[in-house]
């Protein structure tokens, strides 16, 4: 049986990112850029006004006070989008709007608030600093610089970045497609009415859910009894996916024929089984480039190897220049009492107070619990064979991508 991290660098030796490709940037949220954007111009574009107001030469101010005001004469107005061809000398100024480019001659802008209009003359009453209230060329973003480092992943801010830059296409890896199979004589559909025994099918949406929150796509979703036939086409069709998740049936009942059957179709095992507590049966196998994760049925567990080799992996394939969030340290709450010879992740609740990270480790530990999976939001790292840990120790804790607030 492998450790922990022994099976994670495995699995993480086997993902190579996948293919470049350009993306409507309308859709590319979520993706990774495959190269750094670097900016071909800087940012303002050009010098432009950052109120609604007046542009001036600062020098013309310098005595200006309320009851000496300063008059100039006014020239027109610069809205946003002129192309700002104006030129004013001393003794000028010119209205202008939020985001106009500023005139030539002008060195500033005086807020509307602060005048007073008389006639075709503007009164100003105080004098103001030079280059006040000004955007200038590339004091955003530098011509040259790298504004996005490429494998950043695009959300709201980038996407601003990308289209101000004009990527109509933004350079991505493509979309990994991921196939998800529930199996389990046991399981029937949410819409379906339970008869003794049954239980009702739900690691389909959580994994769904979890692949949705890389961006992914799901191109197969589908719930099998342990049929071998049945199991086989299913499988088939899910490992035509980059990442084929199988649910269920990996242990050694007489019925978890999923490792059998994936090898029997060609499945490379890669590793099967794993010192880690909850989600002991791991499996990790490939066929061709296909990476396939056997997920033991049970939610907890699945939920859990999820954070910690799938999720991971869809973000290598993604190209993600970060692929997981780090561990961090955390203070006990709770005892923990119970250990075990296996690496246990604890389901916790982590929290922040008086500025200091806390968490608590949930009551419920079991790999079946679906209640604990609410309440977690941090995994906290208990070493095997380790003696009982007392409150107030600090332990390594992983935040999870769950928000439970
Ligand atoms: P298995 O890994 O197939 O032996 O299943 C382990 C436990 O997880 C059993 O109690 C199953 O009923 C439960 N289980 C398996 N698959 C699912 C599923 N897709 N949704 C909810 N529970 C499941
Ligand atoms: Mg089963």
């Amino acid at each position: 049986m492998l450790d922990y991290e022994d099976a994670r660098a495995l699995v993480f030796k086997n993902v190579i990112p996948l293919e470049k490709s350009l993306c409507p940037i309308a859709e590319s949220q979520g993706l990774a850029l495959s190269t750094d954007v670097l900016a071909p111009y800087g940012i303002p574009l050009f010098d432009n006004s950052a109120v609604d107001g007046y542009a001036v030469q600062a020098a013309d101010l310098s005595d200006a006070s309320m009851e000496n005001p300063v008059r100039l004469k006014k020239l027109g107005y610069i809205s946003a989008g002129d192309s700002g061809e104006e030129r004013i000398v001393s003794g000028q100024c010119i209205q202008i709007a939020t985001g106009a480019p500023l005139p030539r001659g002008a060195d500033t802008t005086v807020m509307k608030e602060d005048i007073e209009l008389e006639d075709s003359n503007v009164l100003f009453f105080q004098a103001i600093p030079k280059s006040e209230n000004i955007r200038f060329y590339g004091e955003d973003i530098v011509e040259g610089q790298t504004v996005i480092p490429l494998g950043t992943v695009i959300g709201p801010a980038q996407l601003a970045v990308l289209a101000t830059f004009g990527f109509a296409e933004v350079p991505v890896r493509r979309v990994p497609k991921i196939s998800i199979v529930s199996t389990g004589n046991e399981l029937v559909d949410v819409k379906q009415t339970l008869k003794n025994g049954q239980i009702r099918e739900s690691n389909r949406y959580m994994l769904a859910g979890m692949v949705k929150q890389e961006s992914c796509k799901i191109v197969k979703m589908s719930m099998v009894p342990d049929t071998p036939e049945t199991l086989k086409n299913e499988f088939e069709e899910a490992l035509q996916a980059d990442v084929a998740l199988i649910s269920g049936g990996m242990s050694v009942g007489d019925k978890d024929f999923t490792k059998p059957l994936l090898i029997e179709m060609g499945v490379e095992q890669i590793f099967w089984k794993i010192k880690f507590k909850p989600g002991k049966p791991l499996f990790f196998g490939r066929r061709g480039k296909t990476l396939v994760f056997g997920l033991p049925g049970n939610p907890a567990s699945s939920y859990v190897l999820f954070e910690e080799f799938v999720r991971p992996t869809l973000r290598k394939l993604m190209g993600r220049r970060i692929v997981e969030k780090g561990m961090v340290k955390a203070k006990l709450d709770d005892d923990i009492l119970k250990t075990f010879k296996r690496l246990h992740f604890m389901r916790g609740q982590l929290y922040e107070k008086n500025g200091e990270k806390h968490v608590i480790p949930l009551d419920y530990q079991s790999s079946n619990s679906i209640g604990s999976l609410v309440e977690a939001n941090a995994l906290i790292r208990v070493e095997p064979n380790s003696p009982s840990i007392p409150k107030g120790c600090q332990v390594s804790v992983r935040p999870l991508q769950n928000e439970i607030g």
